[in-house]
């Protein structure tokens, strides 16, 4: 057993859903239940990267008293891995889910390869890393 913190790791072998033969990689934060639908029963990170994106023009919303806020459009990055699965999926994902293009600066583009690295290595090795 590993003591990275992760929530999986409070989760004795005795306790894991039926479908579930192996312990989580270390990366998995999530607890696992016997009635998770087949979809559903997939190991998932926390979210590990949030990359704010400064040159897109930021998203207006209306609030309740027609005031308008200015929400910045970010870049979100997580792993997931299904339970059958011999490798895990990278997720990189527009927190408003309105753009599939995206325009990065340089250093936001470093900060995503930094992140996409991170999860590349504890993807391949199983663990996690800082
Ligand atoms: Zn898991």
């Amino acid at each position: 057993m590993t003591t990275t913190g992760s929530a999986d790791d409070e989760q004795h072998e005795d306790e894991r859903p039926f479908w579930l033969t192996e312990p989580c990689p270390a990366w998995c934060d999530r607890l696992h239940h016997d009635w998770e639908p087949i979809e559903d029963r997939r190991h998932q990170s926390d979210l590990v990267g949030h990359v704010e994106l400064s040159t897109m023009p930021a998203d207006k919303v209306i609030n309740g008293d027609n005031t308008f806020d200015h929400i910045p459009h970010c870049l979100e990055l997580r792993m997931d891995q299904g339970y059958r699965e011999n490798s895990p999926r990278l997720h990189l994902e527009e927190h408003l889910c309105r753009n599939g293009e995206f325009a990065l600066t340089l250093n936001e583009a470093e900060q995503v390869a930094t992140t996409l690295t991170r999860l590349i290595t504890m993807g391949r090795t199983g663990q996690t890393n800082g």
